[in-house]
């Protein structure tokens, strides 16, 4: 599938649920989330029908998001069924690693190929300011068990924050030199529940590569999946360190993406408010023809670039599109 642009869009990300076991500041409100009913979400026959569809114009590589991916039942059979569609080559999950431990084994054999791991910090009483919950020790469990499983590669996603984590990232950087992980940092988008906290602790990138580059000398180095990400490695170093620069480094003339909501709509951009209702159709009985028309709707609907740094009120939060 090429768009206007000719960006060859071959990658879905899939949010299964809105809900979450956590809540980030930089992602939901700390109350007051209102839900999806379970009737409004898409069950797993239809997220199947309409990847099948997707697979026809192309989709190649899938990854499940949220809200938290892992709170929804079942997901290891949806793995199953996802990995077993013709054309599907790269199935991917992004998690924050609370209920990981129990059930790494079973997703990587129902075929999931490699996973991202949400972590801010590694300090407990931190953690639990950011997400508003406690969870430290079952994250790094999550993420030991990853690694056991051999869910390769294991991925760290960090969003760094201006007053809130800046004086970990180095550390958080040095875990590579330890373990194989790949410690991805993020600029904080402003698509939670509170945009003007994004603003006031956006952290550019230029500032978190030079903590970075304070535990030793970066090189040039390649990872499975990188997208956007920019990756280096220490020398001696086991894993990489990736760069996210979704405000400062637009990546948007390389995009390759389409969403799927939880709630069974195509989004064609992260940032925009546009979107493709499927799930109607998919209720309605569509067929594979009517399927992938409306994903080169949303293929149309794709803006040359997304306008984040405006710094907007979005219609929906980051847990209802899936990160
Ligand atoms: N719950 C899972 C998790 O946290 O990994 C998956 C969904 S979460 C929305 C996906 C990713 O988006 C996470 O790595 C999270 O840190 C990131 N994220 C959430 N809100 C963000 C924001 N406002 N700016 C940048 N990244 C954000
Ligand atoms: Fe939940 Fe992930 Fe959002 Fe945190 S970032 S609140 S873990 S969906």
């Amino acid at each position: 599938m090429r768009d206007r642009l000719g960006r060859n869009i071959d990658y879905l990300r899939i949010s299964v649920t809105d809900r979450c076991n956590l809540r980030c500041v930089y992602c939901m409100p700390a109350e007051g989330v209102s839900y999806r009913a379970h009737g409004e979400i898409l069950s797993y026959e239809e997220i199947v029908h309409l990847v099948s569809a997707g697979a026809k114009l192309g989709i190649r590589r899938l990854r499940l998001t949220g809200g938290e991916p892992l709170v929804r039942t079942g997901i290891t059979e949806l793995i199953k069924q996802l990995k077993a569609i013709p054309g599907i080559e790269d199935l991917s999950l992004t998690t924050n690693g609370i209920l990981l431990t129990p059930l790494a084994e079973g997703l990587k054999a129902a075929g999931l190929n490699r996973v991202n791991i949400s972590l801010d910090t590694l300090r407990p009483e931190r953690f639990a300011a950011i997400t508003r919950c406690d969870g430290l020790e079952a994250a790094i469990r999550g993420i030991k068990a990853a690694l056991t499983a051999g869910l390769n590669p294991v991925k760290i996603n960090t969003v760094a924050l201006r007053g809130v984590n800046d004086d970990e990232i180095a550390d958080l950087a040095a875990l590579t030199l330890k373990y194989p992980l790949h410690v991805r940092f993020i600029e904080v988008m402003p698509l939670g529940a509170d945009v003007a906290w994004a603003k006031n602790h956006a952290l550019p990138l230029a500032e978190v590569k030079a903590k970075v580059e304070s535990v030793g000398r970066l090189v040039p180095a390649t990872v499975t999946g990188a997208g956007p990400a920019q990756a280096f490695r220490y020398a001696a170093g086991l894993g990489t360190v990736g760069f996210i620069g979704a405000l400062s480094h637009g990546f948007c003339s390389r995009c390759n993406r389409l969403r799927l909501t939880a709630d069974g709509k195509l989004k064609p951009c992260l940032a925009s408010d546009e979107e493709v209702d499927v799930k109607q159709a998919l209720r309605q009985g569509a067929g594979e023809e009517e399927l992938k028309a409306l994903f080169l709707r949303a293929l149309d609907l794709k803006p040359s670039q997304h306008q984040l740094q405006q710094y907007e009120e979005h219609e929906r939060i980051m847990c209802q599109i899936g990160g």
